[in-house]
């Protein structure tokens, strides 16, 4: 679950599947990875584990962020057909 100590970052595209508002992204680091949360900026109440980052994956910080954001990719809306 998300929880007041994290970090969230605005993700630059991604959008909430509940109310279509903008998602946040947080990382949560455990003993062998980050766990990557998002959540609605609105606060519908959508929040939602999007995956993990191992550490032997990532030499930085920073790239975990960039995972983190890439996870987001799923809930844009630029893959969507219709
Ligand atoms: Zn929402």
């Amino acid at each position: 679950m998300v929880d007041s100590s994290m970090f969230m970052i605005q993700h630059p595209s991604a959008t909430c599947p509940g109310c279509e508002s903008s998602l946040s992204y947080g990382t949560k680091e455990e003993a062998s990875s980050w766990k990557v949360y998002y959540e609605c900026n609105d606060g519908c109440g959508f929040n939602q584990m999007a995956g993990r980052v191992k550490l032997t994956d990532v030499d930085h910080q920073d790239e975990v962020h960039d995972r983190a954001r890439e996870m987001g990719e799923q809930w844009t809306n630029r893959n969507e057909q219709k």
